[in-house]
């Protein structure tokens, strides 16, 4: 079994109320992959990564990770982490303290919750900022802190959600680097929110295209972009015939 898929999603529909913002999602997702969702502002992206996180539960569907189903668990049983557009930092605590919130959860020793903390720190590149409070901390500090609280509880999945938006240009090149970094030291499965095309194509091992809660293509960025499936395809990641 150790060649499944990390991430299974079959057959997925969401809608509030009566309204369908995902129609029949299937994807499934290898260990170590780095996914992007793009498509059109509606198309239904963050919908599909909070469905996946269990922040809103599915009307039809079953979402597998690490072969086990997960559609009766919270989001911090999924084994997934997910870190918000805006980060959520508690602004009073300190660097320390804010990825240690991320184990509040555990009943581990502190002697444990302290190396774990390390390790993640470590992991982000932000040893020797235990102290620091996040308003001490530039804006791709305070993303790699919550990379961190998320990074601490090991998770197999880690979901980011329009994680680069609130940083300028050049912030922005350092993190895809960095996250990309992450991904090949760790092995990690992550899987990405973007409205930026062209973030996609340059961070991604396979991108998914939405339109209209409606899965268009997902495959690898040289494919989506020389290949389009359809016409919408071809002219949302810029690619003019
Ligand atoms: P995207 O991330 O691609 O911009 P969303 O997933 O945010 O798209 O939204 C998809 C659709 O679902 C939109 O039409 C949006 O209005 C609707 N939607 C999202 N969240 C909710 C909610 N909590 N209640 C009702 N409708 C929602």
């Amino acid at each position: 079994m150790s060649n499944q898929p990390i991430l299974q999603v079959k057959g997925i529909d969401k809608s509030f109320a009566d309204v369908e913002v995902l129609k029949n999602i299937s994807i499934d997702i290898e260990k170590g992959e780095l996914v992007t969702f793009i498509g059109p502002s509606g198309s239904g992206k963050t919908t599909l990564l909070r469905v996946l996180g269990g922040f809103h539960p599915q009307t039809a569907g079953e979402i597998v990770i690490n072969g086990e189903s997960v559609d009766h668990l919270p989001p911090e049983k999924r084994m997934t982490g997910m870190v918000f557009q805006n980060y959520a930092l508690f602004p009073h605590m300190t660097v320390y303290k804010n990825v240690e919130y991320g184990l509040k959860l555990l009943k581990k020793s502190t002697k444990e919750k302290q190396a774990l903390i390390q390790e993640a720190l470590a992991q982000v590149q932000l040893e020797g900022y235990e102290d620091r409070k996040p308003s001490e901390l530039s804006g791709g500090q305070q993303q790699r802190v919550a990379i961190a609280r998320c990074l601490v509880l090991k998770p197999k999945v880690l979901l980011l959600d329009e994680p680069l938006s609130n940083l300028d240009a050049n912030l922005r090149m350092t993190m895809r680097d960095e996250i990309r970094r992450l991904k090949e030291e760790l092995n990690l499965t992550i899987v990405f929110v973007t409205h930026d095309q062209e973030e996609a194509l340059s961070i991604s091992d396979r991108v998914l295209v939405l339109k209209d809660g409606i899965v268009q293509q997902l495959a690898s960025p040289t494919e989506v972009y020389q290949y389009p499936a359809n016409e919408f395809v071809a002219n949302f990641v810029g690619h003019a015939n």
